[in-house]
């Protein structure tokens, strides 16, 4: 069995990430999608150990003084940050694991794993990205006004990622995000095992033998 690959996905605040991921799970049963460990208060609907770890910025610190996290940064004002268990032991065992992070740790990730995919997920445009925030109604108005501004500066830095994702309609998105994944895994460098045994075969069907 070969291991998994590793995406970071990512994208404005609103952009439609979480729902995407929703139906890519749904859909196919190659990905195991990393829960994040964060300081944030739940929104409504939302579960400890389901959308997220919550945790007390105490315990979170304590969780980074014991090297418990692959990456973490602060967004708005909270931590956000990435458990290492899960996704040493998921790729390990086959599955295509995804990080849906934001830009900062997507930076710090590729530091550790340099073939990792990198996605970002856009709306179709800026107008939508609001509606979207504010029609989700768990933002305060503030909220909303530091996501959008949070959105400027992310924007900038859209060139570093392999592949823009347009979310337009959500099913059309989840399967050019799985295409893109399938094609990906096919790249040669992740392929070096495949490789080396079609080199060694032909080496020896050369020499005759
Ligand atoms: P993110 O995780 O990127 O912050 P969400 O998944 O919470 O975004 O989506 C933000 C809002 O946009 C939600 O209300 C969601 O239902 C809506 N949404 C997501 N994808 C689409 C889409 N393709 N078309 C219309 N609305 C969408
Ligand atoms: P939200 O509060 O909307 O759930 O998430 C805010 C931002 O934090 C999003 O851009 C999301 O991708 C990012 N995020 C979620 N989990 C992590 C994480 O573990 N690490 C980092 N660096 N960003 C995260």
């Amino acid at each position: 069995m070969s291991r998994g690959i590793l995406i970071v996905l990512s994208g404005f605040s609103g952009a439609g990430k979480g729902t995407l991921m929703k139906e890519l799970m749904k859909t196919y049963d190659n990905y195991a999608l990393s829960i994040s460990m964060t300081t944030r208060a739940p929104r409504q609907g939302e579960q400890d150990g389901r959308e997220y770890f919550f945790s007390t910025r105490e315990k979170f610190e304590e969780k980074i003084a014991q090297n418990g996290l692959i990456e973490y940064a602060e967004y708005c004002g909270n931590y956000y940050g990435t458990p290492r268990d899960y996704v040493e032991t998921k790729l390990n065992a086959g599955m295509d694991v995804i990080l849906e992070i934001e830009i900062q740790g997507m930076r710090k990730v590729k530091k550790m794993f340099p073939d990792m995919l990198s996605l970002f997920v856009t709306p179709p445009d800026a107008a939508e990205l609001a509606r979207r925030l504010r029609g989700r109604g768990t933002e305060t108005e503030e909220s909303v006004m530091k996501r959008l501004n949070t959105a400027v500066l992310e924007a900038e830095g859209v060139e570093d990622y392999e592949y823009i994702v347009v979310n337009d309609d959500l099913k059309r998105c989840v399967e050019e995000i799985h295409g893109i994944v399938r094609a990906a895994k096919r790249k040669p460098v992740r392929n070096e095992e495949f490789i080396n045994s079609i080199r060694a075969g032909l080496k020896v069907l050369a020499k005759g033998e």
